[in-house]
């Protein structure tokens, strides 16, 4: 198969895309998140290729793109009022919203559970694909399962060259992660993944918010989870990831002391001059965390190389987007943590 490469900026995309989608075929498209590998979400045979093109495992549920809240009530019921707000408050942006799903929406969507995942994205040329498309797009990232989230059209066809439709050229994601989860099938709003929007704005409109264990911690066998995506190995490249944490000149002295050929280091851009002779490779400026966020995974598939032996991590503290930066260096690391400041 020979895969399209369509730009955003040329006007004949939405219809050659939508015609795609419509025909059951696969199109990745950007997002202010991540590339989705997008297919109609509401025709199991074309949402099984997404499974097929990506390895994912089947149980692992996908999250259905709509143009807008108005179309809540197609896909899904028992909307709460809080769901509302968050559209107001967050769509269309980096926000997923799980609720109780409607019969028309497959199980192989819904990798078999009875609610769904929905977003609104805030690219506009998606937004206009799902439009003339005129059915939901479910979209995972357009990574192989397991691999780096893919933030440019060259990490999507570097993955799925030959193997999907087509790809819709976007230029990099602003936001680099993907999107925040939170599931509102329960009596508390729960957050099942952070990202572009941070907790304490969740928190600001729902006035309660539960953080799930899989958010803060390695998931034993056998666990329950609520967002079955986080209980398989996630965002990391081959190689052990180890996060260093505390005061920078401290982080450094662990690091040179520890470092060995073919190690490198994934640092702040702030950082660089510390680590001369340590390969190091900036993701982002401390001081601005969307900057973190918007080159941890390019960052991460450049360190996922057979020649590398080890990476030695820094990673933000805080809250926002600094907070899903964290934690998916927590789950590349597979939360193997040192603090520096305990070390010495
Ligand atoms: P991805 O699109 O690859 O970033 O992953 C989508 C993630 O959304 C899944 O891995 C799940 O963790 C989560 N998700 C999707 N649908 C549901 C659902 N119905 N209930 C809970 N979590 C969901
Ligand atoms: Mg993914």
């Amino acid at each position: 198969m020979n895969t399209l490469r369509l730009s955003a900026q040329d006007p004949r995309t939405p219809e050659i895309a939508a015609g795609i989608l419509r025909r059951g075929g696969l199109v990745a498209v950007p997002t202010e998140t991540v590339y989705g590998l997008g297919a109609d979400g509401l025709n199991p045979a074309a949402v099984k290729r997404i499974f097929l093109a990506k390895g994912r495992p089947g149980d692992n549920p996908l999250i259905l793109h709509v143009t807008g809240v108005e179309q809540l009530p197609q896909f899904c019921h028992d909307i709460p009022q809080a769901a509302y707000r968050l559209a107001q408050a967050f769509w269309p942006g980096p926000l997923t919203m799980v609720l109780p799903a409607n019969d028309c929406v497959p199980r192989e969507t819904t990798g078999g559970l009875d609610t769904v995942a929905i977003r609104c994205p805030q690219t506009p040329v998606t937004r206009e694909i799902i439009r003339l498309a005129g059915v939901p797009v479910a979209a995972p990232s357009a990574n192989l399962s397991g691999k780096p989230s893919t933030t440019t059209a060259q990490h999507v066809l570097h993955d799925h060259d030959g193997r999907i439709d087509a790809v819709v050229d976007g230029g990099p994601c602003a936001v680099g992660v993907e999107s925040t989860i939170v599931d509102l099938t329960e009596d508390r709003p729960r957050l099942l993944r952070p990202g572009g929007v941070g907790p304490e704005a969740l928190l600001a409109v729902l006035g309660d918010l539960v953080i799930d264990r899989a958010v803060t911690g390695l998931l034993a066998d056998g666990d329950v989870v609520k967002a079955p995506g986080m209980k398989y190995r996630h965002y990391a490249p081959q190689e052990p990831v180890i996060i260093v944490a505390g005061s920078r000149e401290k982080a450094a002295r662990y690091i040179h002391a520890h470092f060995q050929p073919g190690d490198r280091v994934l640092c702040f851009a702030e950082e660089l001059p510390l680590y001369a002779g340590c390969a190091p490779l900036a993701y982002g400026l401390e001081a601005d965390p969307l900057s973190l966020s918007a080159g941890l995974f390019a960052a991460l598939r450049d360190l996922d190389d057979p020649a590398v032996r080890r990476v030695f991590a820094r990673c933000p503290v805080g809250g926002g987007v600094a907070y899903a930066v964290q934690n998916r260096l927590n789950k590349a690391a597979g939360f193997h943590i040192v603090d520096a400041e305990a070390a010495e």
